[in-house]
């Protein structure tokens, strides 16, 4: 029987993965640790490991799976940032889950923009204890402001389609706009003018780290919306804390977080937490946090679930492997336009 284990699981990730196993004939160990160089050698004895967003995997943590036999990473998600593609090239296939739900995502997204904007978390608050008052609970209409979203993939898109519900105004950045499509592209910069909303829809790369930082924090609007709930390095943190303090930037939504590794997805709440920066935004009445958990539905947990068992198959079988992230292209990038052994 082939053999397979999972790392950073949680109860939800199990129940779903339990509910599809049977057909395929795995054996599976689900541990809670996640994947770095120190839990790597937990891997011994099995050909296949399951890694998620928060998993280090690093070339010391490559070496150390391949040394025990690994010789397939399958990614329970789309992002693979936390992957280092040159380590595994030659010795260890990674394969992903590149589509699972699109709208749970962009819903997400949709859902920190109206919360934020209408203040629901403080009227959450406010009513349980029976204070009815609408002091400082003024938003503003969406209908007919300016949305710019980054990135037009997957995910973007459907963003764009809900924004265009709301009868809001949407222009778009790319590094490859979509040819022929009734997107609005603009340059970058002229997106950080425009936009009285910004969210962001693209992959972490070389080229998107610290997109938003003072420089484009400085080209915005007063006031603006800055959503996030791609990937936590998209943002220069500290210059969203400064942006936030002096009041240009009106409101953040992020569902992710730079440093979110040793904390996203635990129970922190007896902890004392030293990252400063998270606590004083978190301490902000116009920023909400969400614990990387715009993927989180039932529709997504099960695309996960089934994707990854056919990826898994795929593996043992000797089949080619329809969602291998390739390297091929040198310069450290990771290329999933793999056809025919050809980038
Ligand atoms: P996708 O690959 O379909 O789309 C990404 C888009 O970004 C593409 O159109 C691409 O051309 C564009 N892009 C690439 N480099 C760019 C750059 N330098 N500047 C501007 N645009 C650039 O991906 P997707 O499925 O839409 O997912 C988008 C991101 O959402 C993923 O990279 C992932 O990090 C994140 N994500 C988050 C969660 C969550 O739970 N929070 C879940 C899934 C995905």
């Amino acid at each position: 029987m082939n053999r397979i284990c999972f790392y950073d699981t949680k109860p939800y990730d199990k129940k779903y993965f339990e509910a599809n196993k049977d057909k395929y004939g795995f054996e599976i160990d689900y541990f809670e640790e996640k994947l770095n160089s120190k839990t790597a050698i937990m891997a011994k004895g099995y050909e296949a490991v399951v890694a998620f967003v928060n998993d280090t995997i690093d070339k010391k943590t490559v070496d150390i799976l391949y040394e025990n036999g690994v010789r397939l990473i399958a990614m329970r998600c789309a992002g693979y940032n936390n992957i280092d593609f040159k380590a595994a090239y030659g010795k260890i296939h990674v394969v992903r889950v590149p589509a699972y739900s699109p709208y749970a995502v962009a819903e997400h997204a949709m859902a920190l923009l109206l919360t934020l904007n209408r203040k629901i978390h403080k009227s959450y608050n406010r009513t349980r204890e029976f204070n009815f008052s609408l002091n400082g609970l003024t938003g503003f209409d969406l209908h007919g402001k300016t949305v710019g979203v980054i990135g037009t993939g997957k995910i973007g898109r459907i963003f764009i389609d809900i924004c265009k519900g709301f009868g809001m105004n949407v222009i778009a950045y790319d590094l490859f706009p979509i040819k022929d499509s009734d997107i609005h592209y603009v340059p970058f910069d002229e997106l950080c003018k425009q936009s009285d909303i910004i969210s962001l829809h693209c992959p972490l790369t070389k080229e998107t780290f610290h997109l938003i930082n003072e420089d484009s924090i400085g080209k915005m609007k007063k006031g603006v919306i800055i959503l996030n709930t791609s990937r936590g390095a998209l943002i220069n943190s500290e210059d969203l804390l400064s942006g936030l303090k002096d009041s240009i930037i009106g409101g953040a939504g992020l569902d992710v977080y730079e440093e979110e590794t040793d904390l996203f997805y635990e129970d922190m709440s007896y902890t004392i937490i030293q990252d400063d920066i998270l606590s004083r935004m978190i301490s902000m009445p116009n920023v909400i946090v969400t614990s990387h958990q715009a993927f989180l539905t039932e529709e997504a947990l099960s695309n996960i679930a089934d994707t990854t068992f056919a990826n898994l198959q795929e593996f043992f079988l000797g089949s080619s492997l329809s969602n291998e992230i390739c390297y091929q292209c040198g310069k450290g990038e990771a290329c999933n336009k793999k056809q025919n052994g050809k980038c």
